[in-house]
């Protein structure tokens, strides 16, 4: 018999609990707890099943960038539905949709970019990067180029291949991970990791200095390539410090390895800019990005190849045949259809400039935070930032974990109508790009009482 928390009765609660195995939940808890069900969404908020309306300072998972009832994507996928639901990409077949997509992602791309290679997922995306990786330097006749470096803390997703790359001991443990050949480096957080006296330029510059120093203790012929979100995400909306990727991209070129951007969150806007490699200057070899490139109204992530890699991927296919990889949506119609009007309405609305300025209004209302007891950091740029607790504010110490501050911050959020993601000690914000000005003020308010009530929870419970 599957288990139900008795209270719950013959709800709908008791029945996600008897039957649906959650991503990214705490199995045990959710027995007793179960769930928040979500049944409709408008604008930037969505409506429980109780009927309580939250604004959405997540975009769900960092990716309604449009908002929850965007009409033009419901029909730009009924549309496409009633003309062509299925078709695929194998064998030379092809279908309008993902052409023009392809032509659209490599003409919005920062960098000259060849091709594009359509999948379902952030971690799709980032697996076909490893493959493609590997499949390159095989190509060029060097087979033992095959490692990749990823960061401490990063989020890559939780296939094989994507979860080996992200650096957060939650992915790794008890999943046999990391695979063979992936490699993490430093966390790019200044304000966590940074020595006595040393500035972010200081900083950055150790951390490319490390990075060299993995390089050359693994021997930069074995090295194929370094995989970086602009801005991490799911790790606790980390901001590169000053001049951090500009070092990190020269010891990259010295030693002949490949960027490859992680643009999942990043991309589309997030940053300010339409990708985070160009707010904070990256050159990549291979872009990935998902989640805001359809407002998530549909799944789908495509992988950008430059023309180099592109063209050792046809010279080691002419050799071999086929090239052996590819996925049954790669491409769904229904998918690029929806991302192509999704694409089209963040040009007319401007989306980037929109972005830029309640971004600001975002960043400054956070701001105002930074002088209270429990906040050692406010992070972001353009619509994403962290707020992280601390439990001395002049040591930096972290709360005991096991007092989960920041998921009871997110909590009392909950009761005042605001939906954050806690992220070990971090409060991250990532709103649905067609935020109103007074949208950010309200989700900035709502954060604010939820901190005053996890004060007040800290000095009754916990006598801090
Ligand atoms: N990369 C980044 C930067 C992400 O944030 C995520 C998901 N949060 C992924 C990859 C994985 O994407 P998915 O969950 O669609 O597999």
């Amino acid at each position: 018999m599957p288990s139900t928390a008795p209270h719950l009765g013959n709800s709908i609660a008791s029945r996600d609990i008897a039957s649906l195995l959650h991503p990214y939940t705490n199995l045990k808890a959710h027995e007793s707890v179960g769930p928040m069900v979500i049944t409709g969404g408008r604008g930037v908020t969505v409506v429980d099943d109780a009927g309580r309306e939250y604004i959405e300072g997540v975009a769900g998972l960092w990716c309604t960038s449009l908002g929850f009832d965007e009409p033009r994507l419901v029909e730009a996928a009924v549309r496409q539905l009633r003309t062509l639901p299925f078709y695929h990409a194998f064998a030379h077949k092809s279908h309008e949709p993902g052409i023009e997509l392809a032509e659209k992602l490599v003409a919005l791309a920062p960098v000259p970019m060849s091709k594009a290679f359509f999948a379902c997922s952030g971690s799709e995306a980032n697996d076909t990067a490893v493959k493609l990786v590997w499949y390159y330097n095989n190509a060029l006749g060097r087979p033992q180029k095959k490692k990749i470096i990823g960061r401490i803390k990063a989020y890559h997703g939780v296939t094989v291949a994507s979860a080996s790359l992200t650096g957060l001991p939650n992915n790794h443990r008890d999943f046999d991970l990391p695979i063979d050949r992936i490699l993490h480096t430093d966390c790019p957080h200044w304000y966590r990791f940074h020595e006595e006296g040393e500035d972010e330029e200081a900083f950055a510059s150790r951390l490319a200095a490390s990075l060299e120093a993995l390089i050359q203790r693994e021997g930069p012929e074995t090295v194929a390539a370094f995989i970086a979100e602009p801005v991490m995400g799911a790790g606790g909306v980390i901001v590169p410090p000053r001049t951090y990727f500009e070092k990190i991209q020269a010891v990259l070129r010295k030693h002949d390895v490949l960027l490859i951007a992680d643009e999942v969150i990043c991309g589309f806007g997030r940053t300010g800019a339409m990708f985070g490699s160009e707010t904070f200057g990256l050159k990549p070899d291979i872009m990935t990005m998902a989640k805001a490139l359809t407002s998530a109204y549909m799944p789908l992530s495509a992988v950008l190849v430059s023309e180099p890699i592109y063209r050792a991927c046809v010279a080691e296919s002419e050799k071999i045949g086929v090239f052996g990889h590819g996925y049954t949506y790669s491409g769904h119609p229904v998918s690029c259809a929806v991302a192509l009007e999704t694409l089209k309405i963040y040009e007319e609305r401007d989306i980037v400039a929109h972005t830029r300025a309640v971004g600001a209004r975002l960043q400054e209302g956070l701001a105002r935070y930074r002088s209270h007891p429990l906040v050692g950091e406010v992070r972001g740029v353009g619509l994403i930032a962290g707020v992280e607790l601390v439990a001395d504010k002049a040591t930096r110490q972290p709360f005991d974990p096991k007092l989960g501050v920041a998921a009871r911050l997110a909590g009392f959020a909950q009761g005042h109508g605001a939906i954050l993601r806690p992220i070990g000690d971090t409060l991250g914000f990532s709103p649905p790009l067609i935020i109103t000005p007074e949208e950010v003020d309200e989700l900035v308010a709502r954060f604010g009482r939820a901190l005053d009530d996890t004060t007040a929870w800290l000095e009754h419970e916990h006598r801090f």
